[in-house]
C-alpha cells in the first residue's frame, strides 16, 4: 500500500483516548484527542497525516537522542547506567537504593539524568543542535512555559539526582543536571521533525548528511534498548503489539524505527495507565500490521 494512503487510513481509523499527563501543569492543558502521524523514509521523504506538523513537548523521547550522543563519544556511559528493563515506574527511587545509585537503564528518569550529566554542561544545547540538523528545521527550540512548569514540579527528579550524587554517580551538581534535563525534555518538535531526526537509527547510524553518528553496532544497541526499555513498564506489550524499537514520552509522542526502511513518529497526548499514548500505540500497531514491517 502506498505510504501516504496508509498514514491517512490509520489517522482516520484510530480513536484517541486516555488522559493527559497531569503532573506537569503545562502539559495538563493539552487536548488529549489531538493526533498526528509522520513516516520518514530513508531518502528523507515524509508522509504525514493529522496534525503531523504541530509541535509538541518531546519529553522522554529526548532520551534516545542524548543516549545516542553519549555513545557517539564512547561506551563509558555504560559504567554508570545499566541496560535492563526496570520493572518499576519511570520515576521510581526504590531500585536505586538496592542497586547502589546505578540506574537500571538510560530511559527511566534516573538513567536519563546520568546520561545528561555524562554529556556535561551544555547537554541540552548539543541536543538541540543535533535535532535541528537532523530534522532540517532550525526553528526547533525549548518551550519556556513547559520548562518552567516542569522545573517548578521537579521534586522527584531532584530527589533522584541528589540520591545518585550521594553514591558518587553524578559529576555535575545535581540541580544543574536536573535543569539541563528539564530543558531537554521541554524541547518542542512536530511528528515530521521527529521522524526525520530518528532516521539515523533506521540507517544503522548514518545521519542525513551521510556522516556517521554511530557505528552499525552502536545503532543496533540504541534500537535494542528502545525495544526492551523504551515504553515504560509496558515494553513487553509494545513489542507484542508493534514489534519495533520505540520510545514514548509523557507529552504523548512515540518514535519507532524500522531498520533499513523508515522512522515513524506519532503523537496523541491521551495516555494509558502506564504512560504510553493510547492512539500512538494503536497507530503503530496498525502500521506494522498493515505493512508487515516489524523486526520480527
Ligand atoms: N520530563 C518528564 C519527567 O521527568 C519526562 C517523563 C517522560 O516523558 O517519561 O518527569
Amino acid at each position: 500500500m502506498e505510504l501516504q494512503h496508509l498514514v491517512g487510513r490509520i489517522a482516520a481509523e484510530v480513536t484517541p483516548g486516555g488522559a493527559v499527563a497531569g503532573y506537569i501543569p503545562a502539559l495538563a492543558r493539552i487536548d488529549p484527542h489531538a493526533f498526528g502521524l509522520a513516516v520518514a523514509t530513508l531518502d528523507g521523504e515524509v508522509f504525514g497525516a493529522g496534525e503531523h506538523e504541530r509541535p509538541f513537548s518531546v519529553q522522554s523521547v529526548s532520551k534516545v537522542f542524548t543516549l545516542a550522543l553519549a555513545l557517539a563519544e564512547n561506551d563509558d556511559v555504560w559504567t554508570r547506567v545499566g541496560r535492563e528493563p526496570s520493572g518499576s515506574p519511570f520515576n521510581s527511587l526504590v531500585q536505586l537504593e538496592t542497586e547502589q545509585g546505578i540506574p537500571r537503564n538510560p530511559f527511566i528518569n534516573a538513567g536519563a539524568l546520568v546520561v545528561t550529566d555524562h554529556l556535561g554542561p551544555g547537554a541540552a544545547d548539543r541536543l538541540l543542535a543535533f535535532l535541528r540538523e537532523e530534522s532540517g528545521n532550525p526553528a526547533i527550540g525549548v518551550d519556556p512555559e513547559v520548562a518552567e512548569s516542569e522545573l517548578g514540579h521537579s521534586d522527584r527528579n531532584r530527589a533522584l539526582a541528589h540520591f545518585m550524587a550521594s553514591y558518587g554517580n553524578l559529576r555535575n551538581p545535581a540541580d544543574t543536571v536536573v535543569r539541563e534535563y528539564v530543558r531537554q525534555c521541554s524541547i518542542e518538535m512536530s511528528c515530521a521533525d521527529l521522524a526525520r531526526a530518528t532516521l539515523f537509527l533506521a540507517r544503522h547510524g548514518v545521519r542525513n548528511d551521510g556522516t556517521r553518528l554511530l557505528g552499525v553496532s552502536g545503532a543496533k544497541r540504541v534500537n535494542a534498548v528502545m525495544l526492551t526499555c523504551g515504553t515504560y513498564d509496558a515494553a513487553g506489550e509494545f513489542a507484542y503489539r508493534v514489534g519495533l524499537p520505540g520510545k514514548s514520552g509523557v507529552g504523548g509522542g512515540v518514535i519507532a524505527v524500522v531498520p533499513g526502511r523508515c522512522a515513524i513518529c506519532v503523537w496523541s497526548p491521551g495516555l494509558d495507565a502506564r504512560g504510553n499514548s493510547v492512539a500512538g500505540v494503536d497507530a503503530l500497531d496498525r502500521f506494522t500490521t498493515l505493512t508487515g514491517w516489524s523486526v520480527f
